[in-house]
């Protein structure tokens, strides 16, 4: 997503560096080449020529500040400008109104409806809500079932609609179950057609009238460019759409979409999906995703990751024990399972600033998960001796330890010298106060 634009962007911005003063032509040029690197993103065509028109009134003519390069000034209005095209402020759900509320989930057939629907129980379950999944498709019978399952393996209730029922019927009488069932928020995966369908519009219509949702949210499949956009405004234009969610965000979509929609429609995209699993829904946050087109990386989310999956009390206890006992083998091991839980090695690189320009360079090895796969591999082999005192690792322990992980003595050597670099890193860094119990503790 977005990496032939952050490409063109980037190959723009280093000529523009080049520059020591930057005349108006210099940034007229540059200007000119960030509006086609947005065309062939699949940008909306009116939005790509306002965004470069805004930038240019913003950059020419402005007084150099501080200590920032006059190229890098230049960056620096694109990235606010892009901040504000993605659409400013990340936008949350609005769920305060009278309970239960009602979510409805709207858009095309096959834009990742039902799996949303699933993914935002999983996430408002996992804020302490109580949430309801409804199954408003009537049409397409697999549709119920399949919301069904989804919502029992997240141990959600699912409303027992029935394929020869009204939909609006079902969401009314699914807003009373909620009701008694002590349910406070209810999901509504609605019905979709392959295009814009005045039919289902009318359905929507009453649907919406019949149960007044807080949020009404279009659910777009990122990978369908500009179509995602033209739809979006006729859905809003019917209903009048509180947010968007862009599913597919994990694919290789150029990015149009999320570039172009809020700034159509006016509304804001609320999540994206980036996978096909029920963990995969992200808020969206226009600050990072600029930072991220224009390589600067996206330290935020990496923070958030990392900070989701390192278990805090263990992060605690590990160095406390640091502090007493050293680092083992075993510690070493935990640490390479943290990281595992954190995403593909790939994905975690890419949010690194500058490490997404050096993952294309030929050169560099592929991050490589077996590897990590390998790493555990050799240290579960070891002995709890061997792995709380490395130094005895003598050759006849390094062969059966190849042998018992299905690998060689030099990749058991190569796991031995990176946890003794590490160790030696560890212990430069605890001669200072905090240093290492603020590394592991991840505070
Ligand atoms: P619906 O017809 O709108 O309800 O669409 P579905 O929820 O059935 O999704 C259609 C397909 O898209 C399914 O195969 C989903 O697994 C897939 N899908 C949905 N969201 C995502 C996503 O964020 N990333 C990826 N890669 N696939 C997704």
């Amino acid at each position: 997503m977005f990496e032939s634009l952050s490409d063109r962007l980037h190959d723009v911005f280093k000529q523009l560096r080049g520059h020591g003063r930057l005349t108006e032509e210099n940034i007229q040029e540059a200007l000119r080449e960030v509006r086609m690197a947005l065309l062939e993103a699949d940008v909306n065509f009116k939005v790509a020529k306002e965004f470069v028109a805004t930038v240019a009134e913003k950059a020419i003519g402005q007084e150099v500040v501080g200590s920032l390069a006059p190229g890098q000034q230049v960056v620096k209005v694109v990235h606010d400008q892009l901040v504000e095209l993605l659409g400013g402020q990340t936008a949350t759900l609005d769920l305060s109104g009278r309970q239960p509320v009602v979510i409805m989930m709207v858009g095309l057939q096959g834009s990742g409806k039902t799996t949303t629907s699933g993914k935002l129980a999983k996430m408002l379950q996992g804020k302490g809500r109580k949430p309801y999944l409804v199954p408003a498709d009537v049409y397409r019978p697999a549709a119920i079932e399949q919301l069904t399952i989804l919502g029992q393996s997240l141990g959600v209730g699912v409303h027992p609609s029935a394929t020869d029922q009204d939909p609006v019927a079902i969401c009314r009488q699914a807003v009373h179950a909620a009701q008694s069932g002590g349910y406070d928020t209810l999901i509504i995966d609605t019905a979709g057609r392959l295009h814009v369908d005045q039919e289902l519009m009318a359905e929507l219509g009453r649907i919406k009238d019949a149960v007044q949702p807080a949020e009404i949210l279009f659910v777009a499949d990122a990978m369908t460019g500009q179509d995602a956009v033209t739809v979006a405004e006729k859905f809003n234009l019917d209903l009048a759409i509180s947010g968007v969610i862009l599913t597919k965000m994990d694919g290789d979509a150029r990015g149009g979409a999320a570039l172009s929609i809020k700034k159509v429609t006016q509304r804001p995209i609320k999540f994206v999906g980036m996978g096909e699993g029920l963990d995969a829904l992200e808020p969206f946050h226009p600050d990072r995703v600029a930072s991220r087109i224009l390589g600067m990386g996206d330290v935020l989310t990496l923070i958030e990751k990392a900070e989701a999956v390192v278990d805090k009390d263990k992060a605690e206890k590990l160095a406390k024990k640091l502090k007493k006992e050293g680092f083992s083998l075993e510690d070493f091991l935990e640490q390479i399972q943290q990281i595992k839980k954190m995403g593909s090695l790939e994905q975690i690189m890419g949010m690194i600033p500058g490490m997404s320009r050096l993952k294309q360079l030929k050169d560099m090895p592929k991050p490589d998960e077996k590897e990590l796969g390998r790493v555990e591999a050799i240290i579960n082999s070891m002995t709890i001796k061997e792995r709380r005192n490395h130094a005895i690792l003598n050759a006849n322990r390094r062969t059966r330890i190849a042998k018992g992980s299905g690998t060689t003595v030099q990749d058991v050597n190569k796991v031995i010298k990176s946890y003794t670099d590490m160790l030696k890193m560890m212990k430069q860094m605890s001669g200072k106060p905090g240093g290492l119990g603020a590394f592991v503790g991840g505070a």
